[in-house]
């Protein structure tokens, strides 16, 4: 039994114990629901997609991070491909609160990093927040997003966040999460500066163009890559380092395993992400060694 999830088996009813215990108690669970694993789910609790959405909510928190706060968000995402993508918030003791991630940017991050094109809806626990109704007005999908709440009717983003402000607004045509592929190359053999150069190569920055991403290599020689996305407002822009640290949130990763990290970023970009960089990780774990690569 993963004891992640103990706690919620107490609370659901009697028959739907033994069908969600088959699909997240596997150690193959890393927090991503496939459309066949949904269905099947939807078809042995005979609830439909919102109610089950909104019933698997306490899974997805039960990544939660917060030492701070102590208040454990959950957020799902459906991807363009059907698949469901759990996401949680992130607080780093030590650091300062702007390196803190929101479950709805955990839950987006963590389906865009897995080749995900948009998101149709997002679920969440709590009501969304400012921060995250304008991270989310950056996406492929902003115009058409629902937002479900617990005993609440689903209601559009733009009914969230009515004469928003946006990439167009500033010109922007591009959107976080297109596919995209800026091209860049660094001539070094080192497999983790490749994997962040992969990283930065997607990454949404089109108001500094510093485009960037940072791997992570953890004790089994795991990686775990984050692309930046960048946001039209600047404060709600999600480092690479936090897209990262999500990926290993939600595949049930201990920070305490990260071994290594490389950043990659642009040399001419208007600003730089390796002093925020530094300063979290110090949180995290001084020890850590970070590789640092400027591309021009
Ligand atoms: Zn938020």
């Amino acid at each position: 039994m993963n004891p992640r999830f103990q706690h919620i088996y107490n609370t659901l009813p009697a028959g739907l114990v033994a069908p969600f215990k088959s699909v997240f108690d596997g150690n193959s669970f890393k927090g991503i629901l496939t459309p066949s694993q949904f269905e099947s789910l939807k078809q042995a609790s005979s609830l439909d997609e919102q109610q089950l959405k909104v019933t698997l909510l306490p899974f997805a928190a039960a990544y939660s991070i917060a030492p701070i706060s102590n208040f454990n968000v959950g957020a799902i995402v459906k991807g363009d491909s059907g698949s469901f993508y759990f996401g949680a918030n992130l607080e780093f003791i030590g650091a300062q609160l702007g390196q803190t991630v929101h479950a709805e940017q955990s839950a987006i991050s963590h389906a865009w990093m897995q080749g995900e094109t948009g998101v149709q809806d997002i679920t969440i626990n709590f009501s969304p927040c400012g921060h995250c109704r304008q991270f989310m007005n950056e996406l492929s999908t902003a115009r058409t997003l629902q937002v479900q709440l617990p005993e609440r009717d689903e209601m559009s983003l733009q009914a969230y966040l009515p004469e928003s402000f946006g990439p167009q607004d500033l010109g922007i045509e591009t959107a976080l999460m297109t596919p995209i592929n800026h091209g860049y190359q660094f001539s070094q053999e080192d497999e983790l500066i490749r994997h962040a150069v992969i990283a930065l190569n997607k990454s949404h920055a089109p108001y500094t163009n510093n485009h960037s991403g940072l791997t992570i290599r953890v004790a089994s020689g795991e990686l775990f890559s984050g692309s930046y996305a960048e946001n039209a407002a600047f404060n709600p822009s999600l480092p690479p380092l936090q897209v990262a640290l999500v990926q290993m949130q939600m595949a049930g990763l201990e920070f305490t395993e990260i071994q290594e990290i490389a950043l990659a970023e642009m040399e001419q970009g208007s600003i730089s992400h390796l002093a925020d960089t530094q300063s979290t990780i110090e949180a995290i774990n001084p020890d850590i060694p970070i590789q640092y690569v400027a591309i021009d």
